[in-house]
């Protein structure tokens, strides 16, 4: 898979995001954090809907602005698919990124599509090639900084490291911790050159 990174301003500008999401929160943000509550508090609503099993029987989440219901910032999350709640958190994290990070793209009535990973372990693979739709599905930018926004949001970088270097870097010590799934863990111990 050809590799592509995110940059150094790119990063910033959503830790930035990540941090005032957290912050608006204050003490009641949790551990592991409550994404689902963060969403609430951005007027982001999010539905756990069965897709239609023909035509989006890939899709795991998607997430647009709804021009016929006064611009209600909307979240589906399916549940025909058997994501794990953890894998769901994660899900419900990247759309959140897409609307706080890609309001335009969202307003411009874009919708964003996270489809099951092909041909590997669901809970094994980024997503991010098989994410979005046609239109952009070049544009590998925008599902990165979802994921990173997704990624910093449930594993927030000071905690994160703390509990890494506490539990040795296992893997499933800090999918349990912040109940996110294993995949991301990878993710984010090697952002941070820990781990293997
Ligand atoms: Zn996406």
């Amino acid at each position: 898979m050809e590799e592509f990174k995110l940059g150094s301003t790119d990063k910033l500008k959503i830790e930035n995001t990540v941090q005032d999401a957290l912050n608006s929160m204050g003490a009641s943000v949790g551990m592991p954090v409550r994404v689902f509550d963060i969403a609430a508090s951005k007027d982001v609503n999010i539905y756990s809907v069965v897709f239609d099993e023909i035509e989006n029987k890939d899709v795991l989440a998607c997430s647009f602005v709804d021009e016929d219901a006064e611009d209600e910032r909307v979240i589906f999350i399916g549940r025909n698919m058997d994501s794990t709640p953890k894998r769901k958190r994660f899900l419900a994290a990247h759309e959140l990124g897409h609307h706080l990070l890609h309001e335009n793209l969202c307003r411009d009535g874009f919708v964003f599509y996270k489809y099951k990973d092909r041909g590997e372990d669901s809970d094994g693979a980024l997503a991010a090639a098989d994410d979005g739709n046609e239109e952009l599905h070049d544009d590998m930018d925008v599902e990165l900084q979802a994921d990173y926004f997704a990624r910093t949001i449930l594993m927030p970088e000071p905690l994160f490291k703390e509990k890494a270097s506490l539990c040795g870097c296992d893997v499933e010590t800090l999918s349990d911790t912040f109940g996110a799934p294993k995949f991301a863990v990878v993710a984010r111990l090697e952002e941070f050159g820990l781990g293997d």
